[in-house]
Formats: structure tokens, sequence, C-alpha cells
């Protein structure tokens, strides 16, 4: 009956606009959030990254890319004439970090982990800028009466990540290595899975109530419970894959098989659970830590 035809037409279009969340129909490219006295998120489509205003100056974090680093500045701008003192690089990653020039060239001296200058500057990648200072296990900035801590807790997601705590608004901007409810990137690249462990019961014995992290999903905001989440995640996921791999499953069959159903509610489960069990296949067939 052609009324019905037209009936489900009609439905099935009314269903796919509703598959696309209002938020994502919506959600500007870029965005600047007042998180605490002094302190803001800058989030550029997918990343983000904190900075922190005073009177006698601004301490950056994570310039992102030569696009997102202009708009960046310019938020910035529009809060305060303040001088850029510091840019603080949460870890090495080209996504992270790759557009620093303008910062640069407001005279900020760029900051990294020791191990994070040596590999960019191995790289020496035309637009991410050279950390002018390095920390290796500790630092302590403080402008403008506004405290802030650079801690190395080890090794996790890369070798070099720096977090950044700020003791008196209990805040940590952590990137990449404590992503909030959801599962972890692709087959887990340049990633240290024993030291990660050692990484988030250090970040927890820190005193902080607020994470940012350097990605927006799940609101980009996390608390203790999200790492301890996260933790038990891949506690669970590492004693699945060990079974697994006894059982001579590793990788494909592994892939295929293990599933963790408790975390199916996390961000991209679906997508990367087979590429995390494929990281711990080659932890326990391979031995890489
Ligand atoms: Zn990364």
């Amino acid at each position: 009956m052609p009324q019905v035809k037209v009936l489900l037409v009609g439905l099935s279009v009314t269903l796919a606009l509703a598959a696309t969340p209002l938020a994502a129909q919506q959600a500007p490219p870029y965005e600047t959030k007042k998180v605490a006295e002094g302190v803001y998120v800058y989030r550029h489509v997918g990343h983000q990254s904190m900075f922190v205003v005073t009177a006698d100056g601004v301490v950056a974090t994570d310039p992102i890319s030569p696009a997102a680093a202009k708009i960046y500045l310019e938020e910035i701008r529009k809060i305060t004439p303040a001088p850029i003192r510091y840019v603080v690089y949460s870890h090495h990653h080209f996504d992270h970090i790759a557009g620093g020039a303008p910062f640069k060239e407001a005279g900020a001296t760029f900051i990294a982990h020791r191990r994070g200058k040596t590999t960019l500057e191995r790289l020496k990648n035309p637009t991410v800028v050279i950390p002018d200072l390095v920390v290796d296990d500790r630092a302590v900035l403080t402008v403008g009466g506004t405290r802030l801590e650079l801690h190395h807790v080890g090794r996790n997601h890369s070798d070099n990540s720096l977090v950044v705590l700020l003791p008196k608004e209990k805040i940590l901007f952590a990137v990449d290595f404590l992503p909030i409810r959801e599962v972890l990137f692709r087959n887990v690249p340049d990633s240290y899975i024993d030291d990660w462990f050692d990484s988030i019961d250090r970040v927890l014995a820190l005193d902080w109530e607020r994470l940012i992290a350097g990605h927006p999903r799940q609101g980009g905001i996390g608390t203790k419970d999200d790492v301890r989440a996260l933790k038990g995640y891949m506690t669970d996921l590492k004693e699945a894959v060990r079974i697994a791999a006894d059982q001579g499953k590793c990788a494909d069959q592994a892939m295929k098989d293990v599933k963790l159903p408790k975390y199916e509610p996390w961000g991209r489960y679906n997508e990367f659970l087979p590429g995390n069990i494929e990281r711990m296949c080659f932890y326990w067939r391979n031995g890489w830590q």
C-alpha cells in the first residue's frame, strides 16, 4: 500500500536524523572553559589542553597543532595580556604538541621530560618547538603566586609523560595514559604495561580531585574513581589475555574470542578492544613489557 511505503520512508529519515547526536551537530570546532579561578581548558576539535592565567604570566600546556595553537593563543589573549611564561609538553606525541611556534614567538620557555626532548631532537619535525628546559622526576613552577607541580610518574603511554598538578585547585592535567571510561588506544602503541600500572598508583597517590584529559571524549574531565576503573580494566584485560595466551589463542583467535562485557559501555570498546588484546598477547607471548 502506497501510504505505508511513504510512512516508512518518512520514518527512516527521522531515524537517520536522530542517529546524529545533537551535540555533534552543534559543537563548535574549539572552545575555552574556565574550570577554576585562573584555570582554563582549551579544546580544539578532539584535543584539549589546560592553561593557567595569573597576573604575572600564563602557563600553557600542549599546543596541539599549528591550526589549534593560533586560536589557543587568541583565546588566551581574550582573557589576559599577561606574558606567556611557559609551555609544558605532556609527552612527545605529535598530535598534542605540534603547534608551538606562536607561543615561542610570544616568548614562552618550553618544558618537557628529558626523554621527550631527546626524541623530539631525533624526529626533527619542522612544526615542533624543541624544549628549552627538561624535567627528570619533578619540578615546581610558581607564577604569580600559583604553584604548578610537574611530575614524571614513570613510563606509561610513552616514556616521557609529565603530569601537571595544581595543588591548591586539586586539578591534574594528564594526557593519553589515563583515558576516562574508555578502552586503550588501538593496539596501545608506545606503551610500557608494567610501568603503566605503577604510574596509575603514583597518580592516585597525588592529591587531586579533577583530572583534565588530553581529549574531550567522555566529557574530558575525570575523577580518581575513573582512574581506579581504568586500573580495573587493565587488570581484567591482562588476566583475560593471559588465559587466552595459555590456551594458545594469541593473537588472532584471542582478538576474536576475548570479551570483557563489564566494559561494553566504555568508549571505543568495539573499535579498540581487539587491538588492546593484541597488545596484551605481545606482553604475555613476546615479553613486551
Ligand atoms: Zn600520546
